[in-house]
């Protein structure tokens, strides 16, 4: 006999959930497919900009390799679908708590009850305020060398200074090519044990300010200084400043604090993503900044394990009490029948 499971899924939110998912990209779908698959009631509410969308291809994830960010999510929200869990197209205004755990207030005037909430809306970058560097952003302007460095090696690659972590940048790329020039730009030029790592290392280093990106048929050609000098570049790593999309939080009393390595701020979270307010996890780049898609990923489904098992804690709980509670249904109904026989009340 064929047994044929017909999982219903609609996209119109019911009044409450055991899990709503804030944020619907790796971390957020990974959570809410391991929840779907622990026969939870769950919704993903999803603004549909993951913090990778301009590039054109997820590096380094294990048998998807090179996939685009938006096949990736399309997969991923087949997926939770397929289990019964919910993926809705909508913002996340605000964060209450209420008797049920907590109201989720949407932009469009909608709202949903959660038992618990995993948070997985990633980080927005800020990125440098050169004329012509926002477009090329994720193509030939990058950050992280373990995402596009494959794609730039043995090419002539800049690092424009930005942050604490700049010249660790530079030494990093310089695995990728022997080409590296750093551009202290609006920083002060590296001295002592750091200048010394990057002469040893070959890395040239450029003082003054860079004023814009040379840009030749839709490809970058170079780095205009303020003194109009012109250096030719294929590349330019850039160091953003990384911020938690988390605002609607602050009903919560969850705010982002500044993270340990200065390069921006996140919502702290334990190993398994439990934040300090009970009830709200987070997973992926809100609370991790370094996270690429497969570490995200891995984050949203140890957290939804989490979740659940505080779920089921709960459930234990309340189960435990009516079982000890002597006035419940089951056990009047068997005095009833000792003490007064046919006349008995009760189930
Ligand atoms: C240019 C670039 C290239 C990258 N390339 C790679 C790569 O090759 N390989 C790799 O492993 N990593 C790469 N990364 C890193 C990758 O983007 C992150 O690891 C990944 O996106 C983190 O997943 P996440 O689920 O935490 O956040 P995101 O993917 O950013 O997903 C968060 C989701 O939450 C939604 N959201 C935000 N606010 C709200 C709200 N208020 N209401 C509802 N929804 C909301 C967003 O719209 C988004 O869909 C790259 C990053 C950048 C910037």
């Amino acid at each position: 006999m064929v047994v044929v499971e017909v999982v219903k899924v609609t996209d119109q939110l019911r009044d409450g959930y055991d899990v709503v998912v804030l944020g619907g990209g790796a971390a957020g779908l990974s959570g809410a497919l391991m929840l779907a698959r622990a026969r939870r009631s769950v919704v993903v509410i999803d603004a549909g900009a993951p913090r990778n969308a301009p590039a054109p291809g997820v590096h380094g994830l294990l048998a998807r390799e090179g996939m685009r960010p938006a096949e990736l999510l399309r997969r991923g929200r087949a997926e939770v679908r397929g289990y019964g869990g919910q993926v809705v197209s909508a913002e996340v205004a605000a964060v209450a708590p209420d008797d049920a755990g907590f109201a989720v207030a949407l932009a469009d005037g909608r709202s949903v009850r959660a038992r618990r909430l995993l948070v997985a809306t990633g980080l927005g970058d800020e990125l440098p305020d050169v004329p012509g560097l926002r477009a090329r952003w994720g193509r030939d302007v990058l950050h992280c060398p373990y995402c596009h460095g494959w794609e730039v090696r043995d090419q002539a690659i800049g690092v424009l200074a930005g942050g604490p972590l700049s010249v660790h940048q530079a030494l990093l790329l310089r695995q990728w090519s022997d080409d590296v020039t750093y551009f202290s730009h609006t920083m002060s030029p590296p001295a002592g044990e750091e200048a010394e790592k990057l002469a040893a290392r070959g890395i040239r280093v450029v003082d003054g300010e860079v004023m814009s990106l040379e840009i030749v048929e839709d490809r970058l050609t170079g780095v205009r200084l303020n003194d109009g000098t012109l250096v030719g570049r294929d590349a330019l790593a850039v160091s953003p400043r990384m911020t938690a999309r988390a605002g609607f939080l602050t009903g919560l009393g969850l705010l982002p604090v500044e993270h340990p390595s200065g390069a921006g701020e996140h919502i702290p979270a334990d190993a398994g993503g439990r934040t300090e307010v009970p009830g709200v996890w987070a997973a992926g780049n809100v609370t991790d900044l370094s996270a690429q898609v497969g570490a995200a990923a891995a984050a949203g489904a140890t957290a939804a394990a989490q979740i659940n098992a505080d779920l089921v804690a709960e459930e234990t709980r309340a189960a435990v009490a009516a079982h000890q509670n002597p006035f419940r249904a089951e056990v009047e109904a068997r005095v009833c029948e000792l003490t007064t026989g046919a006349r008995r009340h009760g189930l």
